[in-house]
């Protein structure tokens, strides 16, 4: 568990050795020892919508709040956890490369105001030294009008960059600091990893504002 603290924002995302978060006994265990008495996590389906908290029933890939002391989070293995904040108010989102194009950034950014004053955070995701494309994934770049030179080809084979894609969105819609925690989920041990045979296995990215 790696544990960040940006000015009032609190990060933490946990690593394999803290067990399936999927599981809500070892999901428990990490809330106590973090100190916190429950998480909200939306129930992630890969769409583009981004809802408020309260509103749990719902599929839903991201969360809105702005309640203070109020966690919420993500579960991932590979795809990327991001949470956005103007430090009064917290956006987290499931993003993989379907929520990616299919727009959940600007719809998280929808929630703020004031755009000039945000701050993102990417957690360990699969990069581009692993996440490796076909020619269906390809053909889906020109469908969603997202541009190829996310595209790396290496020796005939293609590979995608989920997290600069990402950085180019959320710097266009105004956010003035990412921080991208740079680990891959497939080649780093720490983090589990679907495309590594971790398919029913999840890490935690998980944000609250004190
Ligand atoms: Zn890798």
């Amino acid at each position: 568990m790696k544990r960040y603290k940006f000015k009032n924002l609190n990060i933490v995302y946990t690593e394999r050795k803290d067990g399936n978060m999927r599981d809500k006994n070892t999901r428990e265990n990490l809330l106590k020892k973090i100190g916190l008495k429950y998480i909200y996590i939306p129930k992630q389906e890969h769409t583009n919508i981004v809802a408020p908290f309260v509103n749990m029933s719902a599929p839903a890939d991201g969360l809105y709040t702005d309640l203070k002391k109020v966690p919420i989070g993500i579960l991932t293995a590979d795809c990327m956890a991001i949470v956005i904040t103007d430090f009064k108010s917290l956006v987290v989102l499931h993003a993989g490369w379907r929520g990616l194009f299919s727009g959940i950034i600007e719809n998280g950014l929808k929630y703020f105001k004031d755009k000039s004053i945000l701050f993102a955070y990417i957690s360990p995701s699969i990069r581009d030294c692993c996440f490796e494309v076909g020619q269906d994934f390809i053909e889906r770049l020109e469908e969603y009008n997202i541009d190829k030179k996310f595209l790396i080809e290496k020796n005939g084979r293609y590979f995608f960059s989920l997290q600069d894609l990402a950085l180019e969105k959320l710097k266009r819609g105004g956010v003035s600091e990412v921080i991208d925690e740079n680990i891959c989920s497939k080649c780093g041990d720490n983090i589990f990893s679907y495309r590594n045979g971790d398919i029913d296995k999840r890490v935690l990215t998980l944000a609250y504002l004190e």
